[in-house]
């Protein structure tokens, strides 16, 4: 229709087909399925055992140029090209996407379900609650928390004795350790199996773990933007948004429920007073955290408003997490979409976050080679980046974003140039996908496209699924199979052998044009314990904006020669990186004054959901 309705009007103009009809044609054995209502359904691990010998399709991601508020359209664009691929080319094509998250729902992006005529459906269960892994994640992750605090409150208040007494209860009249409390006896060299039998070191030993308050990472996590639980601390941690708990990362990483177990266990939370780890197998949690997270770790299928399949999983937020959807999610649909199909997912926020977390983290963990990438623009953003004016929520946009202007556009094609280079440091072919909107003249478009082929992309095409589906993508999606085919020299960009600080300082210069890099006192302390810890070989999370290629967020385009402030680094074992923060990264957002709550609301008759985009 022209003009476009609102995401949500279209949304609700198409009635999907039952969820448990769509898994049927894509090849799911009904065991394989477990419904959540009429048009969601977790699919099961075990599927990837019975399609261990099917070759995996082309593996295609979806990334960005650095985004402002005027938006670029990445989960619109991957939505389009897996309608064009499957609806119109009749090629076999999963979306793998991340579930989003409350903060910016309520907030200021609103859902993350695609747009137009490109989308996943029903939009509202998608942005909302889905099937419940998010709230699995703030459960597990609280439960964690809580468990940290009693501990070195029973520690503070018991001797040794009585502690060793009440962790190792008599149960039918005999005293008996846990498998998880075997476990750990060996982790301390005690062979002893019978607890009668332990001297009093070693029981001081098992009981205590002596945990350095001040040392405690751990947060609580809640999936809301709140501002005011920036300022609470309990204890010595603060609370964060529910994605960015290392969880979430441990969720988006695994490859199945023994490797989520081990990672779980390994997370760590804090020091003891010698400066050893603590882990949440060291406390004991491991098992009830596997259990809050079984039903989790299972993508949910879903469908776009062309019928073709979609897996919702893991979370976004790129800039303070590592921002991408499920290894699982991937590697499932590579089985189901067959050698010549495609799954095409996608990595948060500009390329040199999002896909650069993608590749040395995501790929890492999974193993898997993508074939394309497709970086996202739109010249409105290009505008914004060539020295357009700032936008103001609530204001008209200016007229230098709704007229033809070539030189802004010619100016910001920086940082879709810069963009194209970081995706060439790893070797995989870039097709530029140019988002079309209707205020983009036909002479603004070309010029986008010409310089991004002059810039090494391997193609660059005009798209226009928002306002025509799938129909509106088929040229993107033909560049992108043509550029599936070229040969692919895919290559990490450091190794892990390196050093921490070497790891950080290859990312800084060869992706976001950093002169150099300055470790604060802090982070340099943490990067000597942890280096000292064993886990310096890690790959690197970056916590840094996403509005910006440096650590400001108003410088747009292609900054150089700043020096990247790292403030503090964290680890996420379990997860298995190292996580350095960026000037100041707050990992709990909060509301603009007209948040998009204002418009949200529910007809109680109808039952249905208003004012989503
Ligand atoms: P990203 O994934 O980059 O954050 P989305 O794909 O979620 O961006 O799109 C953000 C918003 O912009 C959505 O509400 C979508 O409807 C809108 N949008 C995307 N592309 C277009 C377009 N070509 N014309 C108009 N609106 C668009």
């Amino acid at each position: 229709l022209s003009p476009v309705p609102s995401d949500i009007e279209i949304s609700r103009a198409q009635s999907p087909k039952a969820v448990d009809v769509l898994a049927k044609e894509i090849g799911l054995l009904t065991d394989e399925v477990e419904i959540y209502g009429q048009t969601k359904a977790k699919v099961r691990l075990s599927l990837l055992e019975r399609l261990k010998d099917q070759p995996d399709g082309k593996y295609v991601l979806v990334a960005g140029i650095t985004p402002t508020p005027l938006g670029e359209g990445k989960s619109t664009v991957t939505i389009g090209l897996v309608q064009a691929l499957t609806a119109h080319l009749n090629i076999n094509s999963f979306a793998c996407l991340r579930q989003p998250s409350q903060g910016p729902t309520f907030g200021v992006k609103g859902g993350a379900a695609g747009g137009g005529y490109a989308q996943v459906i029903p939009m509202e269960e998608f942005n909302l609650h889905l099937t419940g892994d998010i709230h699995a994640i703030t459960a597990a992750n609280n439960l964690l928390a809580a468990a940290i605090d009693a501990r070195i409150l029973h520690e503070n208040t018991q001797s040794d004795k009585a502690l060793y007494n009440r962790l190792v209860p008599v149960v039918n009249g005999v005293r008996g350790f846990s498998a998880i409390q075997l476990a750990r006896l060996r982790r301390l060299g005690i062979s002893k199996t019978d607890p009668g039998t332990l001297t009093e070191e070693e029981i001081n030993k098992f009981a205590r773990l002596d945990i350095d308050p001040s040392t405690i990472t751990w947060q609580r996590v809640v999936d809301t933007n709140d501002r005011f639980l920036r300022k609470i601390t309990v204890g010595q941690a603060q609370f964060d948004i529910a994605v960015a708990s290392e969880i979430m990362a441990i969720l988006a990483l695994t490859t199945s429920l023994q490797d989520m177990k081990e990672r779980l266990g390994k997370m760590v939370v804090a020091n003891d007073k010698k400066g050893e780890p603590i882990t949440a197998e060291d406390l004991g949690v491991t098992g009830a955290l596997a259990v809050l997270m079984k039903d989790a770790i299972k993508p949910t299928l879903m469908q776009t408003l062309e019928g073709t399949p979609v897996f919702v999983h893991a979370g976004p937020f790129a800039n303070i997490a590592h921002g991408n959807s499920s290894v699982l999610a991937d590697k499932i649909a590579l089985k189901l979409v067959g050698e010549k199909g495609f799954v095409v997912t996608e990595a948060g926020f500009g390329a040199d976050i999002g896909m650069e977390k993608f590749f040395n983290i995501k790929c890492r963990a999974s193993g898997l080679v993508p074939s394309v990438v497709v970086l996202v623009a739109t010249v409105r953003a290009l505008k914004m980046h060539g020295g357009g004016p700032n936008v103001t929520a609530g204001a008209p946009l200016k007229k230098e974003y709704t007229e033809e202007n070539l030189q802004l556009v010619a100016d910001g094609c920086c940082n879709l140039q810069k963009q194209i280079q970081i995706t060439q440091l790893f070797g995989v072919p870039v097709v530029v996908a140019l988002n079309v909107f209707k205020t983009d003249s036909p002479a603004e478009i070309d010029l986008v496209c010409k310089i991004a082929k002059q810039s090494g992309a391997f193609d660059a095409v005009p798209c226009n699924h928002w306002s025509a589906g799938g129909r509106g993508a088929v040229k993107l999606a033909q560049a992108v199979e043509r550029a599936a085919n070229q040969k692919n020299n895919f290559k990490y960009l450091y190794s892990l052998e390196l050093p921490i600080v070497e790891k950080i300082r290859i990312i800084a210069q060869k992706v976001y044009g950093a002169q150099d890099i300055e470790l604060s006192p802090t982070a340099q302390s943490q990067v000597d314990r942890y280096t000292r810890q064993g886990f310096g070989n890690l790959p690197i999370c970056m916590a840094k904006t996403h509005l910006s290629l440096s650590h400001q967020p108003e410088r747009k385009g292609v900054p150089t020669g700043f020096i990247l402030p790292i403030s503090d680094v964290r680890a996420s074992i379990g997860a298995g990186f190292i996580y350095p923060l960026v000037g100041t990264m707050s990992t709990m957002p909060g509301l603009p004054t007209r948040p998009c709550f204002y418009d949200i609301d529910l007809d109680p008759i109808t039952e249905q959901v208003k004012g989503l985009f």
